[in-house]
């Protein structure tokens, strides 16, 4: 409704526009990183009484004529990028910058160049679709997204397929890693949580965590036994070169975005310029994290940006023959091979869960997550009225 503002208010229930189409009955669906961007008012195009929520799933109710591969009654995860799958980019994997669903391309032209899908509750720039923390949600594409679940599973464990457990594991799967690296990982929230895991999976030799929240990296160590760093009390930059001999990780993961907090004099200079427009995103971690990446390694980049930055280090970039890697995740692309580990128990994305709310409890969860209020890690919402299952 508002910068900070989010309601909870009937509206029309969604109907099928498309033969494409499904409505989804949504049982679980989650607060993101992404969402606190919208809710502090740092993405243009949002409007008054649009619905939020990219993070969702639920039961099929109701299919439209050319629907093929799910039915109604079926149980389904939906990845929050909306993909036709016969684009060029959808051809090749590309799922997030598919050329098809996003009807307003051409705000996203001017401000990026080229526009990418769309996404589910995620500004009118990125075709304005409604989201999923409703009751009902309309999902095009349903031969494309959609992921069938079986019954075994709770909510809990494959929610997180629509967006955090793949967006983690591409953030790790772009730092290349191989036996014996070290991978340093900024932002302990959900999404740098399973970016941690992910990269032990890929057989990390040593991960490091860095935020500022103790319970968050209290996550992180006792859960998964990793090293940490809080950048309120150590200096990042000293504490991993102690830690790397003096070398730096093999590849930093940016898994903050846009809205880094930063000691002061660099972090009030970013909200300052934030403040008046004159930069549009606060890149205090990215910044660290090419500075700290060791000579040749790599950048990942899941954090989301969504403009322009100042004082990018190009200069550490090119001399030191650093790669930056970024994207939206390809959702698509992972949601078999991840739930086939979610089935084999090699991944359970749950710990990350701090939070079960009902749907009409979504301001209060919003301002719980955005504060970091009782230790909130991450929300899962519920609109039966139940806690999530
Ligand atoms: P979150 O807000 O819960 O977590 C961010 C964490 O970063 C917080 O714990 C915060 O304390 C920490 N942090 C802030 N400044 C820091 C700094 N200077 N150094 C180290 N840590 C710092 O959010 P989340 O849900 O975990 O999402 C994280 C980011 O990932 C967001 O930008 C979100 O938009 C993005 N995201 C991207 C994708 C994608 O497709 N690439 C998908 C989901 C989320
Ligand atoms: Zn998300
Ligand atoms: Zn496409």
């Amino acid at each position: 409704m508002g910068v900070k503002r989010v309601e909870v208010v009937d509206v029309p229930e969604p109907r099928i526009l498309n033969s494409q189409d499904v409505i989804i009955r949504v049982t679980s669906t989650a607060i993101c990183g992404s969402d606190l961007h919208l809710y502090n008012g740092y993405v243009p195009t949002m409007e008054k009484g649009d619905i939020l929520g990219h993070e969702f799933m639920g039961e099929v109710v109701v299919r439209g004529s050319g629907v093929k591969k799910v039915k109604v009654g079926d149980r389904v995860v939906v990845p929050f990028p909306i993909a036709c799958g016969v684009c060029n980019s959808c051809q090749h994997q590309l799922y997030s910058l598919c050329e098809n669903t996003n009807p307003n391309a051409w705000i996203a032209e001017k401000l990026w160049g080229h526009s990418p899908a769309g996404l589910f509750g995620y500004s009118h720039m990125l075709g304005g679709y409604a989201g999923g923390q409703a009751e009902f949600v309309r999902v095009p594409f349903a031969d494309v997204g959609p992921i069938k679940v079986p019954d075994d599973l709770p909510d809990e464990k494959v929610l997180f397929l629509s967006d955090i457990l793949p967006t983690g594991w591409m953030g790790a799967e772009m730092c290349n890693i191989k036996p014996g690296d070290i991978i340093a990982v900024w932002g302990a929230g959900p999404v740098g949580l399973l970016a941690m895991q992910s990269a032990l999976l890929m057989g990390a030799e040593r991960v490091i965590a860095i935020d500022r929240f103790p319970y968050r990296l209290r996550k992180a160590r006792e859960h998964m036994g990793l090293e940490c760093i809080n950048y309120g009390e150590t200096d990042v930059r000293e504490a991993l070169d102690v830690m790397t001999g003096g070398r730096g990780p093999d590849a930093c993961i940016d898994a903050v975005g846009m809205e880094a907090h930063f000691p002061a004099p660099l972090g009030l200079y970013d909200k300052a310029k934030q403040a008046v427009r004159l930069e549009t995103d606060r890149p205090s971690a990215l910044r660290q994290a090419i500075m700290a990446c060791r000579n040749g390694g790599i950048v990942s980049v899941i954090g989301v940006y969504g403009g322009l930055i100042d004082k990018f280090p190009m200069g550490s970039v090119m001399n030191r023959s650093l790669t930056i890697r970024s994207g939206q995740t390809h959702v698509h692309r992972y949601l078999k091979p991840l739930l086939d580990r979610i089935r084999k128990g090699e991944l359970d994305p749950s710990f990350v869960i701090s939070h079960r709310m009902r749907l009409d409890q979504a301001p209060e969860a919003f301002d719980l997550f955005l504060n970091k209020q009782d230790d909130c890690v991450k929300v899962v919402l519920s609109p039966n009225g139940r806690a999530a299952a």
